[in-house]
């Protein structure tokens, strides 16, 4: 049976009466969309435990690495370096930033007119219903866009918060200054955590996310095959589990999760049936439990087979070089790596098409669904270059303005439907 953490919420100061019907409509929705998906991978039952623990073992991990003087470190974005983070002793946690549940809290105080994502974190924060958010000795934001920016002003009021500027162009003043926020951010997280960082500390981190960034990317590439030995469904919930679980751990479930489907792409096995039509997804990250755009792929008689998102690709894209030997050199290895991050923050932002591209072909996939999280005004620009992208490459494409409800799955269903339909004939 499993354990009752009520008494750890309440000293974290949960509402609880919010936190239980945010736990009630996870579960079924959770068992529905992933437990009763057919022939999963086995190695996926360690990715359904961490879910059922996800506010109960987890927390209490943080809750016993405070008590042991460390620090928890909560985030939003690539940006936010947690190589530095773990290097430090301190543990970096991506928050909950997915579900339409707390959105009216946090239009309550926010125009309604904002990204979901946004509105999403904020509402867990005001409505005090995510145990990580509430562990969390310090959020770090980033300028990446402007509701974000504003955003953390009002979230500072309420809960430490400390903002990275990241820079708008990646020439060499904007790489200057995402250097000096490198050192400025070590500076604060070596105040925050007591831990000074050195060569040993960062070398080890590095290579610790850096095998963490490497065993995703290896699930992620065996999707290419076909049949693909894992659905992308299953694929996108293991990305959102690295945000938050610990790294060491996560990595070699990761790995165990690669062995399995290794297994399976040699023996010819997968989740779909060979030819099943394969759709790529590109456009705003999916945080967790957004998983929208990917059941309604899996249930439209397609395989999602690749995301060009910071939930995907962006992520595990590169490692931060290891071979780099003083500190210094490591710092600019950290540089070069974030600055190597093709998101839509940043004017021009041409590479991104190069990585659709590569990605597109890498993966067999078939198609494109462009998707963007509603008022996300970066992504929905790039839109119209992407849609250029897919006319003068012959890429069949829809794109689609979505949030976390569930008023237009319909509506979605069509349009993936008719993709579908596209890609098969
Ligand atoms: S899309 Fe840009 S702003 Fe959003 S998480 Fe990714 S890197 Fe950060
Ligand atoms: S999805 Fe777009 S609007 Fe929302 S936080 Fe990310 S960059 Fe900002």
């Amino acid at each position: 049976m499993a354990e009752d953490w009520t008494q750890m919420w309440k000293e974290l100061g949960l509402e609880l009466g919010n936190h239980d019907k945010l736990m009630a409509a996870l579960g079924p929705l959770y068992l529905e969309w992933f437990a009763d998906q057919p022939n999963r991978p086995e190695a996926m039952r360690y990715f359904d435990f961490v879910i059922s623990e996800v506010h109960g073992l987890r927390i209490k991990e943080l809750l016993d690495h405070k008590e042991k003087g460390g620090a928890v470190v909560g985030t939003f974005c690539l940006f936010v370096p947690e190589e530095v983070v773990v290097a430090l002793d301190g543990v970096a946690v991506g928050l909950c930033a997915g579900a339409d549940f707390s959105v009216p809290i946090a239009e309550a105080e926010l125009p309604r007119n904002l990204c979901p994502l946004i509105k999403s974190f904020y509402g867990f924060k005001l409505g005090k219903i995510c145990p990580y958010f509430e562990s969390a000795d310090v959020v770090v934001g980033e300028t990446t866009c402007d509701g974000k920016k504003k955003v953390y002003e009002h979230l500072g009021k309420i809960h430490p918060v400390y903002v990275m500027e990241v820079p708008n162009k990646k020439g060499p003043a904007g790489r200057e200054l995402w250097r000096t926020e490198l050192e400025n951010f070590i500076a604060a997280m070596e105040e925050i955590t007591g831990n000074r960082l050195t060569e040993d500390n960062l070398r080890a981190a590095v290579k610790k996310v850096n095998d963490k960034r490497r065993a995703i990317r290896r699930v992620h590439e065996l999707r290419w095959n076909d049949p693909a030995p894992i659905s992308g469904k299953d694929a996108l919930l293991i990305m959102q589990i690295s945000f938050y679980d610990d790294v060491e751990r996560f990595t070699r479930k990761a790995d165990e999760v690669a062995d399995e489907l290794e297994k399976r792409v040699a023996a010819g096995e997968g989740v779909f049936p060979a030819g099943t039509p394969r759709l790529m997804v590109s456009g705003t990250p999916m945080a967790i439990p957004n998983w929208k755009i990917h059941h309604v792929v899996e249930t439209s008689g397609a395989a999602v087979v690749a995301e060009e998102m910071c939930t995907g690709f962006r992520y595990f894209k590169n490692t931060v070089n290891e071979d780099a030997k003083t500190l210094d050199e490591m710092k600019e290895a950290l540089v070069d790596h974030y600055m190597d991050i093709n998101c839509a923050c940043f004017t021009p932002n041409e590479a991104r098409l190069d990585d659709i591209e590569y990605l597109y072909k890498s993966s067999g996939a078939q198609g494109i669904i462009h998707a963007t999280l509603s008022f996300c005004t970066p992504y929905l620009v790039e839109q119209g270059s992407v849609k250029k992208f897919a006319a003068e490459h012959d890429v069949p494409l829809v794109a689609v303005e979505t949030d976390y409800s569930e008023g237009d799955v319909g509506q979605l269903k069509t349009r993936v439907e008719a993709l579908v339909e596209q890609v098969s004939s």
